[in-house]
């Protein structure tokens, strides 16, 4: 199955490939435009992305592909009332993303609960037929400062349930088995009919 994968976010697009090693996937091209993303939630941002690039790849005639697969994820912070939630990429996006992670932190009412999850919808747009969405989460809490540098984005502040240590410290395989990512891409093989565990 060949997807075109909408995102320019070379982390998530390489974790796409490690979690969907079956799919053959058509990155979006560097002189394509922008992809728009102006949902309220998680579902309309990704739904939007999907069908944004079928329709701008069906209009510049490309070659075909099964289908337009996009991500939409962020971390919900429950001291935060479920921020930085769907914005947790437009969030003090002139800072690093180490500043972002401490600045967050720091956001955090003294004494207040650390819990927090990730949550990733994924939207798939075949190439005929209605896009449809799956999704999942996991539920985690926030560590007192960054820890590792594995993986990408809030990794190094989050904690997943059942471990000492964050996504950061972690590394790829424990992440993909437990992280909201791996989960919304099991749901997806479980969809189009392949074995998750492939
Ligand atoms: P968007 O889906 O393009 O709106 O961006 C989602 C943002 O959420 C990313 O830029 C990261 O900051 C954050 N995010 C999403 N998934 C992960 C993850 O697996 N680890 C760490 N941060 C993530």
């Amino acid at each position: 199955m060949r997807l075109l994968l909408a995102t320019r976010n070379a982390h998530k697009v390489e974790e796409f490939h490690e979690l969907l090693p079956s799919i053959d996937f058509i990155p979006w091209p560097s002189d394509a435009p922008e992809i728009p993303e102006s949902g309220a939630f998680f579902q309309d941002n990704a739904l939007q992305k999907a069908t944004y690039a079928r329709d701008w790849w069906k209009a510049q005639g490309l070659p075909p592909v099964d289908g337009f697969l996009a991500d939409d994820s962020g971390i919900c912070v429950d001291a935060l009332w479920g921020g930085p939630g769907v914005l947790s990429a437009r969030f003090a996006n002139h800072l690093s993303q180490d500043a972002k992670n401490r600045l967050l932190l720091s956001m955090l009412p003294e004494g207040s609960a650390r819990s927090a999850r990730f949550v990733c919808v994924l939207a798939l747009a075949p190439t005929a037929g209605a896009p449809f969405t799956v999704g999942g989460a996991v539920e985690g809490t926030l560590a007192f400062e960054p820890r590792g540098t594995d993986g990408f984005g809030y990794d190094p502040i989050f904690i997943p349930e059942g471990h000492d240590q964050t996504f950061g410290e972690l590394g790829s395989n424990i992440k993909h088995a437990l992280s909201h990512r791996g989960r919304a891409a099991g749901d997806l093989k479980k969809r189009l009919g392949q074995n998750p565990t492939q």
